[in-house]
């Protein structure tokens, strides 16, 4: 039977620490402070912007919330970006993503401190990750190392596939399990024979973006396998990228779907606000 990861408990630990870290710096006068923008409406967005409403109060960490109409022109959007950067009350500016067609998404990540890019998408912190200097580190893969380290799992030496390549989650997860000294393969829909290099994985982290595609015949006897991928079927069920049941008693150690790696990316996010105050 495969060690569930518990991405839930983890994550709580997380915040627990970091709520201790906050209160400290509260007695030096110091209050964290996140400011989260919302472009439009769309439902998803809006649950998780409440979520991470949610963790900054359970954390205390402030947050300022700017709710813009959808006709909000970039223009706009990056005169508010301008502000909070020179704003020296606010440690971390998070625009959550997609932002409405009419503006472009680049222009607004790069328009970012750097030293309050908390979600690590800014190329000046994709480029600190690759070449192993300090800066931010994109949530959900840094979630996902911090899954592997408190199970006990080993990444030093080890085989890592990762399945995915995207900006967020796939190139910095490989650069991030190459950090920790893993051996790392990346692959991506051009990848030839899929099933045979995820075989070959002591790890094996999926970011695909598609339902159940991941079953026992891509995973080797005993392997740690990370499911990224959140969907939800016509019943309102969660499922990952991984066919859980399939996989589970194969794998040695998995994450589950919900309460995997979900959870992490906001525990990791406020593990990065705090950071932008220290
Ligand atoms: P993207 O769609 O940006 O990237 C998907 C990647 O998978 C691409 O690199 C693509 O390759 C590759 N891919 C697609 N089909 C195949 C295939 N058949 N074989 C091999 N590789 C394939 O997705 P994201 O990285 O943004 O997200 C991945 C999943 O993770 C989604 O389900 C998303 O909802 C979830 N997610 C969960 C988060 C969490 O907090 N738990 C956070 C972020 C994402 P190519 O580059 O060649 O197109």
């Amino acid at each position: 039977m495969a060690q569930i990861i518990d991405g839930k408990l983890i994550s709580k630990q997380i915040k627990d620490e970091l709520k201790g870290k906050v209160e400290s710096l509260k007695s030096e006068g110091k209050e964290v402070c996140l400011a989260v923008i919302q472009v439009g409406c769309d439902p998803a967005s809006t649950v998780y912007v409440g979520n991470k409403k949610k963790a900054c109060e359970y954390i205390g960490i402030k947050s300022i919330a700017y709710e813009l109409p959808e006709e909000t022109t970039e223009e706009e959007l990056l005169g508010i970006i301008s502000k909070l950067n020179n704003d020296d009350n606010v440690h971390g500016i998070l625009v959550q993503l997609p932002v409405p067609k009419h503006i472009n998404e680049e222009h607004i990540i790069n328009a970012i401190s750097p030293a309050k890019d908390v979600d690590g998408f800014h190329p000046a912190s994709v480029g600190a990750l690759s070449i192993g200097k300090k800066g931010f580190v994109s949530c959900t893969p840094a979630g996902i190392i911090q899954l592997l380290k408190r199970s006990g799992i080993e990444i030093e030496g080890k085989d890592c596939v990762v399945i995915g390549r995207s900006n967020i989650v796939g190139k910095p997860m490989a650069m991030l399990l190459l950090r920790e000294n893993g051996t790392v393969t990346v692959c991506h829909s051009k990848t030839k024979n899929l099933k045979e290099v995820c075989k070959r994985a002591d790890i094996l982290v999926v970011a695909i973006g598609k339902p159940k595609m991941i079953d026992a015949s891509y995973v080797k006897e005993g392997a740690t396998v990370i499911d990224v991928g959140i969907h939800r079927n016509e019943n309102g069920k969660l499922c990952g990228d991984v066919d859980y049941d399939a996989v589970e008693p194969v794998a040695g150690a998995i994450t589950p779907v919900p309460g995997g790696v979900g959870p992490m990316t906001i525990a990791m996010l406020m593990n990065n606000c705090v950071e932008a105050v220290l």
